[in-house]
């Protein structure tokens, strides 16, 4: 399979995010956490636009999961997925994103949250900052194809047909191998993890669920 290259720029843009905005890794979650957010208000309005049936607000979530042997977090959403154009377009160019006019309409409260990553737009890409692989899994609502997207980072991605149940979007961060000061078995602990769900996107109005250790 050939790998795809990134666009230039994206590709400058990404060594820079990579190895110099480091100091709130953590973010990624967030930014993840957004998107599948983001994802699941447009099939939710286009289902009310659109007077679909068989959609209730009630079944929409995102959904964490860890494994600590495979060193993976897994960020699944059932909103409205993507094509393999749109995983091209959306996951394919860095800074394209609409979401620094956005940021900037919220007000004073949330802004110190508010950093250079999200003001990019290159949101999903803070994956990067803890992955060392990032596999994306999409099926958009009302297709019965699936895509797979895969990258390692600057190299570029690669992107073939895979199976999927539902529709959605299936993240799963392969996170980087732990070397010397750098840890990130953090984003292993389920305890931590729901921290930051707490931090960081208690304002997210669909539930967010994990298994937690029993105690
Ligand atoms: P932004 O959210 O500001 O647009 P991102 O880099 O976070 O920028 O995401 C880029 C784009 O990728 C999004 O605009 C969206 O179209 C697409 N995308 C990312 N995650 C998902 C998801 N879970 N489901 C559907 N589309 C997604
Ligand atoms: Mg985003």
């Amino acid at each position: 399979m050939r790998t795809k290259q990134f666009k230039a720029e994206s590709k400058r843009l990404l060594e820079l995010m990579i190895n110099s905005i480091y100091t709130h890794r953590e973010i990624f979650l967030r930014e993840l956490i957004s998107n599948a957010s983001d994802a699941i208000d447009k099939l939710y309005y286009h289902s009310l636009s659109e007077n679909l049936t068989g959609l209730s607000r009630d079944d929409f979530s995102i959904e964490l999961a860890l494994d600590k042997d495979a060193r993976t977090l897994t960020i699944t959403d059932n909103g409205c997925g993507m094509t393999k154009d749109e995983l091209e377009s959306n996951l394919g160019t860095i800074a394209k994103s609409g979401s620094l006019a956005f940021k900037q309409e919220e007000d004073g409260e949330h802004r110190e949250d508010i950093d250079i990553i999200g003001q990019f737009g290159v949101g999903f890409y803070s994956a990067f900052m803890v992955a060392s692989r990032v596999t994306v899994y999409s099926r958009p609502y009302g297709s019965d194809e699936a895509w797979k997207w895969e990258s390692r980072g600057v190299e570029g991605y690669t992107i073939e047909p895979c199976e999927m149940d539902g529709h959605g979007t299936k993240i799963v961060l392969t996170l980087k191998e732990n070397e010397g000061k750098e840890n990130y078995d953090e984003f292993l602990d389920p305890h931590r993890v729901s921290a930051l769900v707490k931090r960081y996107s208690d304002y997210i109005r669909y539930p967010i669920r994990m298994d937690m250790p029993a105690r």
